[in-house]
């Protein structure tokens, strides 16, 4: 269902999915006078906790979807891997962006490199592998390679790093012959991203670019300032994202992940249909946040360019960081010294039980210059047993 007009505070706005994207989703529509309801089946989803509505099933039950048609005015998403179909049967009786068709791209890493393509934005090269005959078809170009699941992959789980065709042919059959893409392995100098919030109308706004840290396939650290990157490379980063999401027709905030290689050159990665943790630092650093832009999208709302105000460096939570001297010894973390800092900014996500690798929360610095952030964040860093960047 579709509509031009806007849903104006008061109005509900629906979530699918309850994790911490949802919950801050949550916390700026409420901000802005939004009612909210989550669909999550989890009792203690980080969403649920904090929404008016939280209606616990899952994604497929028609009973929940019915009952979130029937409280929201509009649905939108946190969790890519939502049933396309379960968007696509909200879609017949409420707005819902992004669309079941975008998100199902996204979905699926084989659809998501064809459409790069088809949108002329270079990406690895790569091979499909759905059949034995393509496993055996497979250019020895290709390797060394990553195998990545087509379907379901997140922070660097359902990946296999793969040398020679044997060592292929083996990670194909460790994850189950299911249908994957193999990459080729590239000489990476950074990482990087673009939130881009596309309307309704097809207007487009865009945060800065990130540069991302990874550490053992998850975000760590991500830092955005002026000189972070070449500005002729930022701009080119925009320039790509703005066509990925135009191509998709796409309505809603969307992330684009890059590559820059040692020669200097820019590869997209891959997307997301939804806020992306390396847009956290929107919260503070910007005068619309990449939440903001969710609600906007979805309440078909104006959007304005957002502005950085602050130079910004943030740093992920992990649930290691609850654990004493990598022990298993509890602790919690020293949050009192760190907001201690100047222009630091705690945000967690009310998940009871940390566990390693699990993302609990993320800090926000933000500084006059990208040497105070830095400095800042430096600081935090050591007080949190984060290692420096
Ligand atoms: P997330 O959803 O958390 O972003 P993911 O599981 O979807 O992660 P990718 O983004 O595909 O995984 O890859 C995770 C990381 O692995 C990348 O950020 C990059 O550091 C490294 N990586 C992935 N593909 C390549 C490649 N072709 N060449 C070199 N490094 C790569
Ligand atoms: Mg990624």
């Amino acid at each position: 269902m579709t509509s031009s007009q806007p849903l104006l505070p008061g109005s509900t706005l629906g979530v699918l999915g309850g994790g911490q994207l949802g919950r801050m989703f949550v916390h700026q529509a409420q901000a802005m006078g939004y009612f909210t309801a989550v669909l999550d089946a989890d009792p203690t989803s980080p969403a649920g906790l904090v929404s008016h509505h939280h209606i616990q099933t899952d994604y497929e039950d028609p009973q929940g979807l019915a009952e979130l048609a029937r409280v929201a005015d509009a649905v939108t998403t946190e969790f890519e891997n939502v049933p396309a179909a379960a968007l696509a049967a909200l879609a017949q009786q409420r707005p819902v962006s992004p669309a079941a068709s975008a998100v199902s791209v996204a979905q699926d890493r084989a659809r998501e490199k064809a459409h790069f393509v088809g949108c002329g934005v270079p990406c690895a090269p790569y091979a499909v592998i759905e059949t034995a005959e393509q496993l055996a078809a497979v250019s020895p170009d290709l390797l060394p390679g990553i195998l990545k699941t087509a379907r379901m992959g997140y922070d660097g789980k359902g990946q296999v790093r793969v040398k020679t065709a044997a060592e292929l042919a083996a990670a194909w059959d460790a994850v189950g012959r299911v249908p994957c893409v193999l990459e080729k392995m590239l000489p990476l100098h950074l990482e990087c991203s673009v939130i881009v919030a596309r309307g309704h109308d097809g207007a487009m706004v865009h945060l800065p670019v990130q540069r991302n840290l990874h550490r053992d396939g998850i975000l760590a650290v991500t830092e955005v300032y002026e000189q972070n990157l070449p500005p002729a490379l930022a701009a080119q980063a925009v320039a790509a994202a703005k066509s990925v999401a135009e191509g998709l027709q796409y309505v809603g905030v969307l992330c684009v992940e890059f590559f820059v290689l040692q020669d200097g050159s820019l590869v997209v990665n891959e997307i997301a249909p939804r806020p992306h943790n390396s847009g956290h630092y929107s919260q503070n650093a910007c005068d619309v946040s990449q939440f903001e832009l969710q609600v906007r999208t979805l309440a078909r709302l104006p959007l304005t360019q957002p502005r950085q105000h602050s130079a910004a460096v943030m740093l992920n939570l992990l649930g290691d960081l609850w654990f004493a001297h990598g022990g298993d010894t509890a602790q919690t973390p020293p949050w009192a010294a760190v907001l201690a800092l100047p222009g630091t900014h705690l945000h967690l996500y009310g998940k009871r039980d940390a566990k390693r690798g699990r993302k609990m929360g993320h800090l926000n610095v933000t500084g006059a210059t990208p040497e105070a952030a830095r400095a800042t964040a430096l600081k935090a860093a050591e007080l949190l047993g984060i290692a420096a960047f």
